[in-house]
């Protein structure tokens, strides 16, 4: 099969045929229908994040059919399933005892720690799996499962009495979170690059009341905020438009550093905290509740061989919600 390999970080992946793998007792084997290009896979391939596993095989928003299943897996050829960031873990620790098992220190990461899914079949261990709806595109499907799913979390721990919610940095995640949040009645505030006008327009389409620079404040205080840009300084500017009592979340696995700001930003009970992985509970509550919206994925798509152009794109920033990998396309 074909298979986008990174080698070496800070050096472009390598088109490679490689064997299909073979499923383990526990796992299936789906043929890719669609992968997303998420901003993880650009902190692994830039080298921002340390990979154990190299050569690797990155992508971690698999949507697939299952081409063939292990003994203990309970799938049916042909099904389609969706492959999200967490591959596994030990189910065994106190986090995994205690529903944080996106905490667990022995999990294993797709596309990170195991291969993913920029190639043309990849394996997963089917009690991490999801099932997807077949009708749907499945270039449509593949944002759910980590801009989402992850955006989902960030969304959650931002607390239930949130009547302003802001979200800075509007691409995948926040795309996405948008939705969900306009369809439960928050007033959506959208935080994109000073000057971005192209992103405050697609904020708006979405339903957002109001969309524009960082480095602005809104016209009402934020009894949260969402930050899916890995950008430090919009962890002070999130906190200084945040209300008394209010929550910033920290939505990605990577930022830059945070620069020292008074406490008073963070005083009268605000809280700052980060989200790290997902939990299964995390992709059935979305997964439910996205026909429900109904979301509606913006996605741009390329053929597998050209997920170098496809994450260049994601990294200079330009380009309205997801952007998705196509196996079968070129
Ligand atoms: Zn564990
Ligand atoms: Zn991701």
């Amino acid at each position: 099969m074909l298979a986008m390999v990174l080698d070496r970080p800070g050096t472009p992946l390598v088109p490679r045929q490689v064997p299909v793998p073979r499923p383990g007792p526990r796992q299936v084997l789906l043929r890719v229908e669609a992968c997303g290009v998420c901003r993880t896979d650009l902190h692994i391939v830039d080298g921002e994040l340390a990979s154990s596993r190299l050569p690797l095989v990155p992508g971690h928003e698999i949507v697939g059919v299952v081409a063939a299943a292990g003994a203990e897996a309970i799938f049916s050829l042909g099904e389609r399933l969706g492959v999200p960031w967490l591959a596994s873990t030990c189910g065994s620790c106190r986090f995994c005892r205690s529903g944080r098992e996106n905490l667990c220190g022995r999990a294993l990461y797709t596309g990170y720690t195991v291969d993913g899914g920029y190639a043309q079949y990849a394996v997963a261990d089917g009690r991490y799996v999801f099932r997807l709806p077949p009708a749907d595109e499945a270039a449509s499907l593949a944002p759910l499962l980590c801009a989402g799913l992850i955006g989902y979390r960030t969304y959650r721990l931002a607390g239930e009495a949130v009547e302003h919610l802001g979200i800075y940095g509007f691409g995948a995640a926040a795309h996405i979170i948008a939705q969900v949040a306009v369809h439960q009645g928050k007033k959506v505030y959208a935080f994109t690059r000073p000057g971005d006008h192209a992103a405050q327009a697609f904020a708006g389409r979405l339903g957002c009341v109001w969309a524009g620079g960082s480095d602005t404040l809104p016209p009402h205080r934020l009894d949260a905020a969402l930050i899916f840009a890995p950008v430090g300084n919009l962890v002070v500017a999130a906190l200084a438009a945040t209300d008394k009592g209010g929550t910033v979340v920290c939505g990605g696995i990577h930022m830059s550093d945070i620069p020292s700001f008074p406490y008073s930003l963070l005083w009268e009970e605000r809280s700052l905290r980060s989200v790290a992985n997902l939990t299964r509970r995390d992709g059935l509550e979305l997964l439910a509740l996205a026909p429900e919206v109904p979301v509606r994925t913006e996605v741009t798509t390329f053929p597998l061989v050209q997920a170098n152009e496809a994450l260049a794109r994601l990294r200079e920033g330009r380009i309205d919600g997801a952007v998705v990998l196509l196996p079968s396309a070129g």
